[in-house]
């Protein structure tokens, strides 16, 4: 046999029961749920802004960041829900690199399960706790996800990912908001089956188990850009791509139809100062158009502390080790330039 059994991982239950979320932040959670719901579901006319690094690398800077976000989240409260990205899990395009605190608590160091569960949980637990906003976070591995399902307000399924039977079936299960990006090959057809899977009911194994689920009626879409077939970056997020988008929601039954566009990645081609025009453009996007008003209820935006991105071992306090963020004083400008253009 070709794997090597390392260490059996302790239990969901075993590691909620050692590091459970305090019971006020338990309430704050089930409040926040609640109306990011009710922004999905349209009763709510409110913005959703999901913020922060590409990678929850390591505690104390993150923490410090979320809490920058807790009195920015204040002042907006009556026009935005701010929902911090605490992203323990990291994707990679071949397999390659610092896969997020869930794999490695140390990105200098070996990967170790067993301390990165814990790693993701804490994280997760103090970022709240520290910030008073409950955060959002990637399933990339659907087994992972009852390690911290009591945490988190916002799911998001990555491009890699949302094909994939086991994620769809997974999220069918949740009942917080989980938005299905589009595929890196951009087509919306293949993240809006994955919509339409994640909102059914399921009946499939999942962690040794037998199970059945209601079907998630809070799935969305998220809008990330793609890749072309020449291998270019084309971007989704203008006028033309939300209109195409509406169309195709339109045609299908699909159950609140919402988009939350991705500023950075294809669609900022990494340029992550292109971020703020990029958000700017969406939000009048919405001035100009209804339609594209109630369809695209939120942005996701990668900011971090420093702007820019750096090599792991570099030890710049507060910069990403994975894609570049726009930094703590343009990141808090543009938090109060989408308030007034959500108006
Ligand atoms: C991310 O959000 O950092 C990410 C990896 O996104 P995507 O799946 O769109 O590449
Ligand atoms: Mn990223």
């Amino acid at each position: 046999m070709s794997f090597q059994y390392l260490n059996q991982l302790p239990s969901p239950a075993e590691i909620l029961k050692e590091y459970p979320l305090p019971e006020d932040l338990t309430r704050i959670k089930k409040e926040r749920d609640a109306a990011i719901r009710d922004v999905l579901t349209g009763k709510d006319d409110r913005f959703l802004v999901v913020i922060g690094p590409c990678s929850a690398d390591s505690e104390d800077p993150v923490c410090d960041y979320v809490s920058r976000l807790t009195k920015v989240a204040e002042d907006v409260k009556d026009r935005l829900i701010i929902i911090p990205r605490v992203y323990t899990n990291k994707p990679r395009t071949t397999g390659e690199g610092y896969k997020g605190i869930a794999t490695q608590p140390d990105p200098e160091k070996e990967p170790d399960m067993v301390a990165g569960m814990i790693a993701m949980r804490k994280l997760h637990i103090r970022a709240f706790q520290e910030s008073g906003l409950s955060s959002a976070d990637e399933m990339l591995y659907p087994e992972n996800w009852s390690y911290v399902e009591d945490l988190l307000s916002y799911v998001a399924i990555g491009a890699r990912s949302v094909e994939d039977q086991q994620h769809r079936l997974t999220v069918s299960g949740f009942d917080v908001a989980s938005g299905m990006k589009n595929p890196t090959s951009g087509d919306f057809s293949v993240m809006l089956n994955s919509v339409y899977a994640a909102q059914h009911p399921h009946h499939f194994v999942y962690r040794g188990y037998e199970v059945e689920t209601t079907g998630n009626e809070l799935t969305h879409v998220v809008l990330r850009g793609a890749v072309s077939k020449h291998g270019n970056n084309t971007q989704n997020y203008h006028y033309e791509d939300i209109m195409r988008l509406i169309e195709m929601y339109n045609e299908r039954d699909l159950k609140n139809p919402a988009a939350i566009i991705d500023a950075n990645h294809a669609n900022s081609n990494k340029q992550y100062q292109e971020q703020v025009r990029i958000v700017k453009e969406v939000m009048h996007n919405r001035r100009v158009s209804d339609e594209i008003r109630q369809m695209v209820k939120g942005v996701m935006i990668e900011s971090y502390i420093e702007p820019g991105c750096q090599k792991i071992g570099d030890h710049v306090y507060g910069k990403s080790i994975t894609d570049p963020c726009l930094g703590w004083e343009d990141s808090e400008k543009l938090i109060y330039t989408i308030a007034e253009m959500a108006e």
